[in-house]
């Protein structure tokens, strides 16, 4: 192959395009990746790196069940240990939040996934820094986990380079070659690199780069803020006490050095006009307010599960952007505009669990022409035809919507239909 020539080229330098390129790559591809800044400096340098394998349904349940077993493979291959296995747990205080836990239980144990109901009294003694009186029900997933991101990234990229991936860093994509509608490589201030196939893997900036073919993805870049303690004498979290979700009240969390790691998916969140962002922004050394709005909602969420901790308590906070589609599920596939454009993005605030089958979902998809998964509910063209979804205006609206109902709906026997794109556009 001549120095720019590839069979595929992928834009964007994140867990999802390092893992489409791996997977590409060692089915025997030639494999270019084209990152505007760092690899890994975008959204998966901001993760707090939860790998939670319990979705509302078989199928995406199915697919995170593979890919910690993925990871396992990576480390193998890349020579790391980065999957950190401590269990985790899903709690609930209401009567629909322990239906909601019932039904997953069911769904979960249809697909051999490993779950089961634990006794609260149990839960507080592997959680004692947790409040627990309040709970009825809780779950446990004990193959579940957590690990750094930056390390998955640079796992992708050892084993990705082993089998011939090319990355070029600091090299953004300006525009996109076109014979009539078909794409045949790109622009870059380094020069035009050429292949038959590009994937736009660009993470909250995919919208932009779909701009450039003048195809509207209905995807938008929110806000996401989560903290991190230092350890408390008093309330000190092991190393491998297991993760949590807490959906009633809208948090995650897990360990990390002594200390705990929280998030949320609350009703608000910050929205992000990438456009106006300069092309040099750097994801990495984004800083949250200490009295940002946010943050102060986070807290007090947080406080409900764990009364120790309030504004006082010393902390990191990490800010970061995600890429929300309308139903919170990805684009994975192509448009039917433009050929060889694939698009794989919007991974909805889940894209580090996500990325280990999305690799082999998007190389199935490009060298087969299908895959091997059900991919109904994340193929790329499902909005298409949808009224309501080539506006930007109502595309923002509709994927805020979303982040905002991400974990305040219930999950369970309900989930497939909510996300219907049919039904999100009534
Ligand atoms: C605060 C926070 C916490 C999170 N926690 C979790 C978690 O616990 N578990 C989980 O699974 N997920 C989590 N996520 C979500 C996860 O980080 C993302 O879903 C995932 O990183 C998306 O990966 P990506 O490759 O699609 O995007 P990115 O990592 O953003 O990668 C896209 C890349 O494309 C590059 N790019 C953009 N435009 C161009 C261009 N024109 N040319 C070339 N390159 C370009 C960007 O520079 C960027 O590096 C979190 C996200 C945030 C912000």
């Amino acid at each position: 192959m001549s120095e720019n020539k590839s069979d595929i080229i992928i834009i964007g330098g994140g867990v999802a395009g390092l893992s489409t390129a791996m997977q590409l790559a060692r089915r025997g591809a030639a494999v270019t990746v084209l990152e505007r800044e760092q690899i890994g400096n975008g959204s998966t340098g901001r993760a707090a790196g939860l790998l939670g394998q319990l979705r509302g349904t078989a199928e995406h349940t199915r697919m995170l069940m593979d890919g910690v077993e993925i990871v396992k493979e990576l480390e193998a291959q890349a020579g790391v240990e980065i999957y950190v296995q401590t269990g985790s747990v899903r709690v609930a205080e209401t009567p629909e939040r322990a239906q909601e836990l019932t039904d997953l239980i069911e769904m979960g144990r249809s697909i051999n996934f490993d779950i089961n109901e634990i006794p609260i009294d149990e839960l507080a003694e592997r959680m004692p820094y947790m409040r627990t009186d309040d709970l009825t029900t809780a779950c446990w997933c004990p193959t579940d986990g957590h690990l750094q991101p930056a390390e998955l990234a640079s796992a992708y990229h050892k084993v990705g380079r082993d089998h011939g991936v090319r990355y070029e860093t600091n090299c953004p994509v300006t525009a996109v070659l076109l014979d009539d509608k078909k794409a045949h490589g790109v622009q870059t201030p380094k020069g035009e690199f050429h292949a038959p196939i590009l994937v736009n893997a660009a993470g909250p900036w995919s919208h932009l780069v779909a701009g450039l073919t003048n195809t509207t993805l209905p995807t938008a870049a929110l806000g996401h803020v989560y903290l991190t303690t230092q350890p408390h004498p008093d309330h000190p979290v092991d190393r491998l006490s297991p993760g949590f979700r807490n959906r009633h009240h809208r948090i995650y969390g897990r360990p990390e050095n002594g200390g705990l790691l929280v998030g949320m998916y609350g009703e608000d969140c910050p929205e992000f006009d990438m456009n106006t962002l300069p092309p040099d922004f750097d994801m990495s050394a984004m800083k949250a307010r200490r009295d940002d709005l946010h943050l102060a909602m986070l807290i007090h969420a947080a406080q409900q599960r764990f009364p120790w901790l309030n504004e006082r308590t010393p902390m990191h906070v990490t800010t970061g952007i995600m890429t929300f589609t309308p139903d919170g599920l990805p684009f994975c596939g192509q448009l039917p505009d433009h050929e060889g454009l694939f698009y794989c993005t919007g991974f909805s605030g889940h894209g580090i669990v996500q990325s280990p089958a999305i690799g082999v979902i998007m190389s199935e998809l490009i060298l087969d022409g299908q895959s091997s998964y059900d991919i109904a509910s994340i193929e790329a063209d499902r909005y298409w035809e949808v009224p309501g979804f080539q506006d930007r205006a109502e595309i923002q609206q509709r994927c805020y919507k979303m982040q905002g109902s991400y974990y305040g709906r219930v999950e369970g026997k309900t989930a497939a239909t909510q996300t219907d794109p049919k039904e999100a556009s009534a």
